[in-house]
């Protein structure tokens, strides 16, 4: 007997009817023996519409009120599939994130787990019961607050559970047979990846490949949780994402090149004009970090000699533009910069592959297809096992296209199905 932590997407639990489909497949796993503990995130887009609820109201809505609100899209769920696995004449219980012992600081909007005390979700086992959480939430240990754990946050949910509770595997339930090497939306003739490891998988999900939130992948590398990523429309074999192939379960080599990933939820900053001395930079990263922004890209252009200034621009996520530039607005008297340039019409396309740090050319590669593809670059950065560049967004698409076709990637034949889901 084993113990299975299964997640459902929003995508798979859409309306009622989804709801019904997932509990027969929830069912199924408990009467095949296995102990069954399930985290449901909310219906369909649910949670963006409540987002788009709060926006009608308030242009910045207090963030513990935005918690509340976004974790009702989650008990909504786990309470409708608790009743569908009890019209199937098996038993459930419904737990919220309190319930169920997720211990978060007090970050609304982004709460990171602290600890994780399964005990009611334990008991419930024992007690022949499928447990069902509802994804994407904690309770601050102090305040006894509700938090959420960022958008995407229902797989961290199901990762943290399947640490706490040493589950033998947790399996992601989406709307695609598994991790592709690329977003299936945009390349059709993306390929299913079989087995990635954790380093890879958090590289893709760094770079957008929304698949997997980041931080499960984060997660389940520190924990040694094996993820299987898989579709809850289809009986198919997923992606298993597991610890580097030295470690010992693969016989193949590892692949040079695992994925293309693109995300347009992006914006860039510049700051033109910037007094070319020590401590600029400093300052101004300074007071966006205290603004808390995630920056990702940054470049600094050669000043020119005879101005003694330059241009410092950054990448960040778009929903939190508005707070970088004001933050940078403030301090403009005291840097001496002359303007600010904001463009959230970019796109970040990414190459990722373990097996780049010892492969000469791609650089060479990755570069002439997209000027073979007429894409002009605006930024670029590398890690050990990724590139990244930005480019516009609208030719984001086309370059991804253009990067798995360089890269050998495409299928053959069209293996990739999206059965459900909006891409929102
Ligand atoms: P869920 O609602 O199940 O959490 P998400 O929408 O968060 O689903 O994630 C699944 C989606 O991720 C897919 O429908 C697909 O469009 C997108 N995606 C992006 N990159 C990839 C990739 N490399 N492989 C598979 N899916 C990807
Ligand atoms: N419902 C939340 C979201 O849409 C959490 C999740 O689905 O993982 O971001
Ligand atoms: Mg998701």
């Amino acid at each position: 007997m084993a113990l299975v932590v299964q997640k459902y997407g929003g995508s798979s639990v859409a309306d009622t009817e989804s709801v019904k489909r997932v509990a027969h497949r929830i069912v199924g796993t408990q009467r095949a023996g296995d102990d069954v503990v399930v985290v449901v995130s909310a219906m369909g887009d649910t949670t963006d519409e409540l987002v788009d609820m709060a926006g009608e109201i308030t242009d910045s809505p207090p963030q513990r009120e935005m918690d509340i609100l976004l974790t009702a899209g989650e008990r909504i769920s786990m309470s409708l599939l608790a009743m569908a696995i009890h019209e199937l004449g098996a038993s459930a219980m419904s737990f919220t994130g309190q319930q169920a012992g997720l211990i978060t600081d007090d970050v609304y909007g982004h709460a990171k787990i602290l600890a994780v005390a399964p005990e009611r979700i334990k008991a419930a086992l024992r007690d022949g019961h499928i447990a069902i959480i509802a994804g994407f939430q904690g309770v601050h240990v102090a305040t006894n607050d509700v938090t959420t754990l960022g958008r995407g946050g229902s797989d961290t949910t199901a990762v943290a559970l399947a640490a706490g509770l040493e589950a033998d595997v947790c399996e992601i339930y989406t709307d695609v047979d598994g991790v592709f090497t690329a977003d299936p939306r945009i390349a059709p003739r993306a390929r299913k990846i079989g087995r990635i490891t954790y380093e890879e998988m958090l590289e893709l999900a760094a770079s957008g490949a929304k698949v997997v939130a980041e931080r499960a992948a984060e997660y389940a590398r520190r924990y040694h949780v094996p993820l299987h990523v898989r579709s809850s429309f289809s009986c198919e074999e997923g992606t298993w994402i597991l610890g580097s192939y030295d470690e010992g379960d693969a016989p193949v080599e590892a692949p040079i090149i695992s994925g293309v990933a693109h995300d347009n939820s992006q914006a860039k900053i510049t700051v033109v004009g910037v007094p070319d001395v020590p401590g600029m930079a400093a300052r101004i990263f300074e007071v966006v970090a205290d603004a808390g922004v995630n920056l990702d890209m940054i470049v600094q252009n050669v000043s020119a000699d005879a101005s003694g200034l330059t241009d410092i621009s950054f990448t960040l996520p778009a929903d939190q533009g508005d707070t970088a530039m004001s933050a940078i607005y403030a301090v403009q008297g005291e840097i001496g910069y002359g303007r600010r340039l904001y463009n959230d019409q970019i796109g970040k396309l990414s190459l990722v592959g373990a097996g780049m740090k010892t492969s000469p050319g791609v650089s060479a590669r990755f570069f002439g297809a997209l000027r073979d593809a007429g894409i002009n670059i605006e930024m670029i950065s590398t890690s050990e096992i990724r590139i990244s560049v930005v480019t516009r967004q609208d030719q984001l698409a086309t370059g991804v296209e253009a990067i798995h076709t360089a890269f050998g990637l495409d299928a053959k034949q069209i293996e990739a199905v999206v059965y459900a889901g909006t891409g929102r």
